[in-house]
């Protein structure tokens, strides 16, 4: 599923490419006629095309349509091209080895599917005009050998399929690209655990969630505690393992379902969703155990957590309303002697 910026970006290149094409169209219908003697019916043609291009791109610029991008590869594949195509000799028309780049385009601006499409709708008809080659109409009065015609079409219909797996092929890097900034880009790169910008995203669903099915849903934010001793005395590189031991062992002991995330510098929250405060509090004890009975980094520090924890209220509550309020405990948690679990009121 293509996200917000996938679509602005393939709608940005969409009005380029028919911008574009605009422009060589107009350059055509004003130049061509000074080299050549063409039928006037060309003209026409070529203005007719020129309009109906201008509308497809004000149907576009403005989004009148919510399925442009298959509008367009669709206009363009049937409406504009064929036409054109089917009065200037067919597969022997110049105008035909712009066909293999279709599918590419189409690729571009819509994906796969409109990849598809204008190549499913391209080769037919490639085809039929190489069978039927003697009853296409070639108003510029060439002729052409049956060889010849035939050996068009074939290259025309090769060139198209090889262009509609290149944009496969293409499609499918850009995807894995853009999954992989995607997710570079919600993870926090030392712990490897969300960083605030994924727990948006995840805690936002969870809570969306939580209150469409009227579920309880719990939030815990944990702060190492003296962190700032051990970056002292061992330097930033030891605190750094240290950050990211507890990290895994935090991660290794929640549900799946659960969302871990770093918040800042030593401070983890965590969404358990279905979990209202009372088995949130039971967790983030567990937790709190786990982490004073293990010891961190190759120097075997002994390390101890404090844990805010609150659940949604049912009325007038929201995702930053419940982290202030675990933050709060919190804090409280360290003014009453470090290392507890300590539910927001
Ligand atoms: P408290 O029990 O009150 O939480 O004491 P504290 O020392 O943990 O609290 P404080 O907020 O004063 O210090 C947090 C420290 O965490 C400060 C900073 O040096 C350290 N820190 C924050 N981010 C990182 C990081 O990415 N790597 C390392 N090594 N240290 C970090
Ligand atoms: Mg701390
Ligand atoms: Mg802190």
């Amino acid at each position: 599923m293509p996200n917000r910026d996938q679509i602005t970006l393939h709608h940005t290149l969409t009005l380029r490419i028919v911008e574009l094409t605009i422009v060589i169209l107009a350059f055509a219908v004003a130049l061509r006629p000074l080299f050549t003697n063409l039928p006037n019916v060309f003209i026409w043609v070529a203005v007719g095309n020129l309009i109906l291009l201008m509308l497809v791109y004000s149907v576009i610029r403005r989004r009148l349509f919510p399925q442009w991008e298959f509008c367009l590869c669709l206009v363009t594949a049937v409406a504009i091209m064929l036409p054109t195509l089917a009065i200037s000799g067919g597969v022997n028309s110049q105008l035909a080895f712009f066909l293999p780049l279709s599918p590419l385009l189409a690729a571009l601006i819509g994906g796969r599917r409109e990849s598809i499409v204008v190549a499913a709708s391209l080769i037919p008809a490639i085809v039929l005009a190489t069978v039927f080659s003697e009853h296409v109409i070639d108003l510029t009065g060439e002729l052409y050998s049956q060889e010849k015609t035939i050996d068009r079409g074939f290259w025309l219909v090769a060139a198209t399929i090889f262009s509609t797996v290149f944009a496969w092929f293409f499609l499918q890097r850009y995807d894995a690209l853009t999954s992989k900034l995607k997710e570079e880009n919600i993870k926090d790169p030392l712990t490897n655990l969300y960083n605030r910008r994924g727990l948006n995203i995840y805690f936002k669903k969870a809570l969306d969630n939580a209150i469409c099915s009227a579920s309880p849903i719990s939030l815990i934010l944990i702060d190492i505690d003296n962190f700032k001793t051990i970056n002292d005395q061992y330097g930033h590189d030891v605190g750094d393992i240290c950050l990211v031991e507890v990290a895994n062992l935090l991660s290794a002991n929640v549900r799946r379902t659960d969302i871990i995330a770093r918040f800042g510098g030593e401070e983890f929250i965590i969404i358990l969703p279905y979990t209202n405060q009372e088995a949130a509090a039971l967790i983030a004890d567990k937790l709190r155990q786990l982490v004073s009975k293990n010891t961190f980094s190759p120097f075997a520090f002994p390390l101890t957590i404090t844990l805010g924890i609150t659940e949604h209220l049912q009325h007038n509550d929201n995702a930053l309303k419940m982290i202030k309020r675990a933050d709060k405990a919190l804090y409280k948690g360290k003014d009453r002697g470090r290392n507890r679990v300590e539910p927001a009121e």
